[in-house]
């Protein structure tokens, strides 16, 4: 599937311009038309960290006219290994003004619009109206859910990527020609399950592999020319030297692009991606157990002591065996601690791994330090372990 350009053509190139993107000039499908397009085009980076450097990077050496920044952080000299739109002397400084001053340096000719600010629903649709394209380079699931919600309210093309360890993906998303994010990924993985940058750590030059990816797809759909990555996810792996795709249906049944959508607006995302304080994801933090494993201790007889921290009406829908209902209210109260054993280890659980890791952090700033979290909670336990039970 091939699609129209997204953006009309420049009136003109300047002589210096010419002079600039011959090298894009000479190839057939780019020419003039496809560079004056780039000329005109107004992209927007969410993020100028790892995916948004080399984006940025690129997208400003291809000549795209407009470039936006949406970026509130400040260098840190960890960001290096992979940020290379920043450097050891911006150390401290506003990320946006580095990444602008990067830009500026690989080509003049782009006009550069920051937005210091951390993307929220009370701003977002603000700012993506602004630009015909948007490239998310965000390392966190609230934002990618916020990213795609606006897109698709808009109706907005945006080039999607994420990388961990060895590991990328990148797609298209533009729910008029294809699926949106919410229709390849309906839920947000439980916190804890999935492991952010910070936490598990990515190969620097795997930023360059999906950012690539991720302007080769901008450009193609900003300039009209080959077939874009909409309906198809690339899956790299950086160990085995491997891309795949796999296709990607739009889902009539996807809340927000699908034929009775139950998401009409922006909605609380922190709240839909269950995010945890930073106290619980701190205790989470290698205390955090599979379903596999507590089975597995449950049947070689370790002296564990199982909690459920659910409300009693959700207990009765389906639970753990062995388990022992005391609601994570009552550990807030302070009233559960008395009832903690001292001789076997706690293991608690919920219904996806978020109220755990709270009653977790209370547990350990109790002194209980050994005890652990069931990542996935019961809905891990169910797909896992005992399939044939219900979930709610
Ligand atoms: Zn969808």
């Amino acid at each position: 599937m091939s699609l129209p350009p997204l953006v009309e053509p420049a009136a003109e190139l300047s002589v210096d311009e010419v002079r600039r993107y011959s090298r894009h000039l000479i190839i057939p499908d780019v020419g003039m038309d496809g560079q004056k397009r780039l000329k005109n085009a107004k992209v927007l980076c969410v993020g100028a960290g790892g995916l948004g450097s080399p984006a940025l990077m690129y997208l400003a050496a291809a000549g795209v006219g407009t470039l936006g920044i949406v970026e509130f952080d400040t260098v840190d000299e960890s960001n290096l290994q992979r940020q290379i739109i920043h450097g050891q002397s911006d150390v401290g400084r506003s990320k946006a003004e580095s990444a602008r001053d990067s830009v500026k340096e690989i080509n003049p000719y782009v006009n550069v619009i920051l937005h210091e600010q951390r993307l929220d629903v009370d701003n977002v649709k603000e700012i993506f109206a602004q630009y015909d394209l948007i490239v998310d380079g965000t390392d966190n699931f609230a934002t990618r859910y916020l990213v795609n919600d606006a897109a698709v309210l808009l109706g907005k093309p945006y080039v999607w990527g994420s990388i961990y360890r060895f590991d990328g993906q990148a797609s298209v998303f533009w729910a008029e020609h294809g699926p949106c994010y919410r229709c390849l990924y309906p839920e947000a993985p439980p916190p804890g399950m999935v492991p952010s940058c910070a936490e598990g750590g990515v190969l620097g030059v795997l930023c360059a592999s999906i950012g690539s990816i991720q302007v080769t797809e901008a450009i193609k759909l900003l300039a009209g020319v080959g077939e874009p990555l909409v309906g198809r996810l690339m899956i790299y792996d950086a160990l085995e030297m491997q891309y795949r795709q796999v296709k990607v249906r739009k889902d009539p049944n996807c809340a927000l692009c699908g034929e009775n959508p139950t998401v009409t607006d922006l909605i609380d995302y922190e709240a839909f991606c269950g995010v945890v304080s930073e106290e619980a994801q701190l205790a989470a933090a290698g205390n955090t157990i599979t379903p596999k494993q507590l089975k597995e201790w449950q049947d070689t007889g370790e002296d564990i002591f199982l909690i459920d921290v659910r409300e009693p009406g959700e207990y009765e829908i389906v639970n753990i065996p062995g388990a022992t209902l005391i609601p994570k209210n009552e550990f807030l109260l302070g009233n559960a601690l008395e009832k903690m054993p001292q001789d076997k280890k706690i293991v608690l659980h919920c219904k996806t791994g978020v109220r755990s890791a709270e009653v977790l952090a209370v547990l350990h700033s109790a002194g209980f330090a050994d005890a652990v979290h069931v990542g996935g909670g019961v809905i891990g336990w169910v797909n896992q372990i005992e399939p044939e039970k219900p979930v709610y």
